[in-house]
This record gives C-alpha cells, structure tokens and sequence, in this order.
C-alpha cells in the first residue's frame, strides 16, 4: 500500500458529505483491529460477517479484517430471516458488523436459530446498551506506531466470502484467498486494464457486499485514488455526485447503464469529466454501449466480464479494443481461457461458440463446506466451467452470448435472450426488457419480452412483434408475445432473475 499523504481525502460520502482522509481511515482501522485481537478474535477460529449499505465504516472493518487475517463475509443488508439462515449455517460469522437497518432481522435470527455469533457491533454511532459501535472502539487505542499486520499464508487462508449470484439456486458461498484479491488488483492498477491510480476519481454505487463494488474499494484504497460513494442510486443525486466531484471513473452495472442511455436528466449536469465507463456483472449489448457513447464526448465504455469464483474480472475491453462494440474484451493478465464444445468438450477454434472455461490466479479456493459443488464446478484440466456461452473473434476478442441455461430453444433453434433484449432497448418507448422461453408442447419453448414502457408510451405489442421480426431471422420472434410490467426482477447487481419471469408465465 503506498503511504500517501495522510491528510489526503480518500473517501467521500455524497449522501452524508463525510469526508474522510487516510489517517482516519488508517487510524479507525488499527483500533478495530486492537480491539478485535484484544477480545480474542483470531484466524482460525473466527468469520467476521458485514451486513451494512455502503459506507465509509465498511472500509474500516475490511481493513482490521485483512490486518488480522481474519476471514470476512460481506452480505447483502437487504436479506430476510431465511436469507441470513442459509448464508449463516454455511458461513458461520462469530462477529457481525451490522448496520442498524439490519438489526431487527439480525436479532430475530440470532434469538431464534442456534448459531455462533459472540457479538454485534454497529457501524453507525448510535447509543444502545445492548451493543457496541464501531465509532466509541475506534476512538480507543487510536495511537498506531507499533502496529504489525498479523502473518497470513496468501495462497491458502481465505480472505472474502462471498455469495454467489444465486440466480438459478440458493446461493453458495465462494471463498477466496488473499493471493486471489492481490491478483484482481493488479489489474485494476495496471494502466492497459482499468488503470486506477491517484489521480482517478471513481463513483462507486455498487454495492459492498458484491466482487465488483469491493475490489474497487480495496483497489482506490491502495492506489491512494478518491472513491465517492453512495449509499444508494438515486437518479439526481448519482449525476449531481459526477459534475460535483468531477468524477473520472464510472464503474456500473447494465441496469445503470441503460439509465445512462435513456435519461433526460443528463441534460441538466456536465459530464465531461468522465474518461472511463466501466460496466459488468451481466450483459450490455453493444446498442446500449452506443448509445452511451453518444451521450459521454469524453469517454471510453468498456465492458468487464467478472465471476465471483474468479475474484472478478476475467476479461475487459481495453484501450485497443474498445471499437469492438458489444464484446467483453480481452483476458486480464494471468488468465487463460477456452471455449469448449457443449457435446465433444473438445477446445474450439475462434469464431466457434461454446461453454467458456477459465483458469487464473483469481480462481476461488472453493465453496465453503460444498466438496461436490466444488468439483463439478471444474472440468479435469482445472479450469472453472462458467455456464456462460461464447466465442474468441479472429483477433482474440471475448464475446459473451448468453447463459447456457438461458438460452430458448424454439423448434430446435437457440434464441439468445440477450441479442432479442438489446434489440428491443434500441426502441425509444422501451424502458427495460427481460426475455425469456415459455414452455410450449409444439416448439419447444416460445420467446416472450417482458417489457417496461417508458412513462406515457403507447408503444403495442404488435408494433414490437413487427419491429423483430423486421430485424431478425423468423425463429428468434417473439412468437409467445409480449407482457407489458412495471418493473423488472432483478437482484442487487442488476442481474435480471429470469427464474422469476419464468414463474410468472406459469400463473
Ligand atoms: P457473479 O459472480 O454473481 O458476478 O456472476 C457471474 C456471471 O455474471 C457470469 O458467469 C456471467 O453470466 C455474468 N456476467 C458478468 N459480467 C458479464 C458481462 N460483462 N457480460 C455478460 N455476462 C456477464
């Protein structure tokens, strides 16, 4: 980590306007860590979990954890009871930092199922006689000269745990190591990838709990970079944050992207500070890139391809191949990739579409207490089987096309949700689009769109029937129709959960 100046500000909170340089940050992590060592916690027999909305405290506790060597699991605040109870019985955290809007449920659960959590610390400074909060420890012990970082073997000790998407299952928890995050960063620094470096301003709305949202955290940490944060996306207060802080670095998920496309709001601030528009975690197709493009003069729209077991990117669009519109990019240092056949399982050429495979130094240590899932996960050369379906261009270039279980099947033919989706988005009165297959004893399955209309639209069902089949070849229309909603399921990434689509056919 580079020393830096310690009045320098790292951290911003826009919604709070907290404004935190490095030595807070340092000082209020070396007291947690105290604190935590003096209370017994130790590496072999302790999980910190963190179940809290993005804030600046989150720092603090990853910080003391990594000093520690202590494992942690970063959770999503918004679970329920049940959600907390399948995370924890495979988990196990002994401590958890909560914040207070979680606290109900976590109580709830606590008192009700048998567990092994000593203690719940708060992050916000609030006083209740029944728990500790996270500002009165750090205010103890905040002199830090003699701190010396507890010893961690980084190939071996896990780090993170963190969820799986879970968008076709419960969610397993993947584990990884030190050296996993230490090769993630890497390439978030490195100037041909994303190239984070003290200069960089980045704006970081995605949430803590997820790959995408804490490597960026950990890596602006590092890199001494400033991170603006929200706690959560509000259309305003998300482009007021850009033109205020002169934001260089949009680092985004394909939901945010699109608002980036369709607002009207942009109009009203100045966006020209932005030089890079970072966006994974589920497909963007390459309208929608244009289409940002069209609307940012001074930035570059790159697209990352990332998986949890992988400890994040696996491939991005760089410098050289961001003309490569709708592509994910090129592999990130380290990593190697095949596409294989989905029924010989033999290494195909480029051009040729199949399951894409991965090996890399970011590649999970495994699921926690899940032997099985583990090894299936992996083919007998060690590579991760992702389920994703794609294909290398005759220059080396990641093209993502689907989810293999995605993917309709009409009269025999693959139709790609995903190429239908981007082509309904092109369309003005389209807000947002979720395609899926409905079961159909004749063809197999029927392609229908879910579609969100944008406000006062009379955009028809038919006008969109049309508008596809004047774009696509006959099979991949929407031969099951269309349904009109509100809103899209989609989980805290943007991941659309298609299962709940599916579900709602059936009623
Ligand atoms: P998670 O580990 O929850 O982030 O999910 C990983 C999965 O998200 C991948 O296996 C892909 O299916 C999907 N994904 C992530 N990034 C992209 C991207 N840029 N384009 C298409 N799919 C993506």
């Amino acid at each position: 980590m580079k020393s830096g100046d310690p009045n320098k500000v790292v951290l911003i909170d826009h919604t709070s306007n907290e404004v935190i340089p490095n030595k807070i940050l340092l000082e209020w992590s070396i007291s947690l860590a105290k604190y935590l060592k003096s209370q017994g916690y130790t590496q072999k027999e302790d999980v910190i979990a963190i179940v809290s909305p993005n804030t600046w405290k989150y720092y603090v506790v990853l910080n003391a954890g990594l000093f520690l060597g202590i494992p942690m699991n970063a959770l999503n605040p918004i679970y329920n009871k049940e959600e907390f109870k399948h995370c924890f019985s495979i988990t196990k955290p002994t401590i958890i930092f909560a914040s207070v809007v979680c606290l109900k449920t976590l109580e709830n659960y606590r008192r009700h199922t048998d567990n092994s959590i000593k203690e719940i610390i708060l992050l916000e400074d609030v006083i209740d006689d029944n728990f500790k909060n996270i500002c009165y420890i750090s205010q103890q012990n905040s002199i830090y000269d003699d701190y010396i970082l507890e010893k961690v073997d980084p190939k071996k000790q896990t780090a993170l745990i963190l969820l799986s998407s879970g968008t076709s299952g419960l969610p397993k928890a993947v584990a990884l190591t030190h050296y996993n995050i230490r090769h993630s960063m890497e390439y978030l620094m490195h100037p041909d990838f994303v190239g984070l470096d003290e200069k960089s301003v980045s704006l970081v709305v995605l949430p803590m709990f997820h790959i995408f949202g804490l490597l960026i955290s950990f890596t602006c940490m590092t890199t001494q970079s400033k991170s603006i944060f929200l706690t959560q996306f509000k259309p305003d207060i998300y482009l007021k944050a850009i033109e205020e802080h002169k934001v260089t670095n949009l680092f985004l998920v394909p939901s945010l992207l699109l608002f980036l496309a369709k607002t009207p709001l942009l109009q009203n601030y100045n966006m020209d500070s932005v030089t890079n528009i970072f966006c994974g975690a589920a497909p963007a197709g390459k309208e929608l890139e244009l289409c940002v493009k069209k609307r940012f003069r001074n930035a570059e729209i790159k697209q990352i391809y990332g998986v949890t077991e992988l400890a994040g990117a696996v491939t991005m669009t760089t410098k050289t191949t961001t003309s490569k519109h709708g592509s994910v990019g090129v592999p990130v240092p380290g990593t190697i990739i095949k596409i294989i056949d989905l029924d010989t399982k033999k290494v195909l050429p480029l051009g040729k579409k199949g399951e894409v495979c991965i090996k890399s130094p970011g590649c999970m240590k495994g699921y926690v207490a899940n032997d099985l899932e583990t090894r299936n996960s992996f083919d007998d050369d060690e590579f991760l089987k992702t389920g994703d379906l794609g294909y290398f261009d005759e220059d080396g270039v990641l093209f993502i096309v689907d989810r293999l279980k995605e993917v309709i099947k009409y009269k025999g033919f693959q139709v790609s949700p995903a190429e239908l989706e981007d082509l309904l988005k092109k369309l003005d009165g389209v807000m947002d689009v979720g395609v899926v297959g409905k079961p159909d004893e004749r063809s197999g399955e029927l392609p229908v769109a879910f579609v969100v209309k944008a406000p006062e639209c009379d955009i028809t069902e038919e006008t969109l029937i049309n508008y596809v089949a004047d774009n696509l070849s006959a099979y991949k229309g929407l031969h099951g129709g269309v349904i009109f909603v509100d809103k899209l399921p989609k989980n805290s990434t943007g991941k659309l959960l298609r299962r709940e689509l599916i579900d709602q056919l059936k009623i």
